[in-house]
């Protein structure tokens, strides 16, 4: 039997399915928590670029005016 680990909260599982892809998580609650996190990860990421483009005008400014 394959010992398997969460992805999520780090338990070891045993997978309930031979076929497929091995599970990464031990249930569906972890699965929705990491897809939740990395929903949150992404939309960060996109605000980091986003502010990380308009800081340069924003730097720019700043300078103006001092
Ligand atoms: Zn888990």
């Amino acid at each position: 039997m394959e010992a398997l680990y969460c992805a999520c909260c780090g338990r070891p599982f045993k997978r309930a399915h031979q076929r497929g892809p091995a599970p990464l998580y031990c249930s569906r609650d972890c699965r929705r928590q990491i897809e939740v996190r990395r929903r949150t990860w992404t939309a960060m990421e996109s605000v980091g670029a986003r502010a990380f483009q308009e800081g340069r005008g924003e730097i720019r400014a700043v300078a103006v005016g001092w």
